[in-house]
């Protein structure tokens, strides 16, 4: 894995290193399995966490990105228990959705009572939206053309996928190619 602009299928956009597993893991499998680029993008390194320390989830995080095939994880270095809906936050899953270019994105359910939770959620609705506005942080120099909305199921891949998030309480926008 490296965090070359290559384009993913699917990414999985959560607050803390293991989200990704507990929530969406099975349905990145299946997604590897059926030939599709997948990804996940943790926004802090966990360090509020009662137990272990962020380089041992980075540990963690690396040998479960091995287990789930993924093509890329990246991290953004948020502050732990502290996620908020602020410019930099938005504007850093920005340009990870301009360089990569995911399909769909997977992320946790905006009714979530975790604030963290919740609020990575709203930044990636925003974030997904602003992505396909040539003029929002025009200095990165990459845009998105157009955008669909959300939970639009056209393509069966896409809809597959949507099927999972539902029982799953996850919430899933899926971008226009
Ligand atoms: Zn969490």
């Amino acid at each position: 894995m490296n965090e070359s602009q290559f384009e993913l299928d699917v990414l999985a956009v959560f607050s803390h290193p293991d989200d990704a597993e507990l929530s969406v893991s099975g349905t990145l499998l299946r997604m590897k399995s059926l030939g599709y680029r997948t990804g996940v993008l943790d926004m802090t390194r966990g360090e509020m966490g009662t137990r272990g320390t962020p380089e041992m989830r980075a540990e963690e995080s690396i040998a479960a990105s091995r287990i789930m095939n993924l093509d890329l994880r990246l991290n953004l270095g948020q502050p732990d228990g502290h996620i908020w809906l602020t410019e930099e936050a938005r504007t850093a899953v920005v340009r990870v959705l301009r360089s990569h270019k995911p399909k769909v994105l997977l992320t946790t359910h905006w009714d979530d009572p975790h604030p963290d939770h919740a609020h990575t959620c709203r930044i990636v609705r925003e974030a997904a939206r602003l992505a396909t506005m040539a003029r929002y942080d025009q200095q990165s120099g990459r845009t998105r053309r157009s955008f669909t909305g959300q939970n639009q199921t056209s393509p069966r891949r896409e809809s597959a996928i949507l099927a999972f998030s539902r029982k799953s309480n996850i919430a899933c926008v899926t971008l226009a190619r």
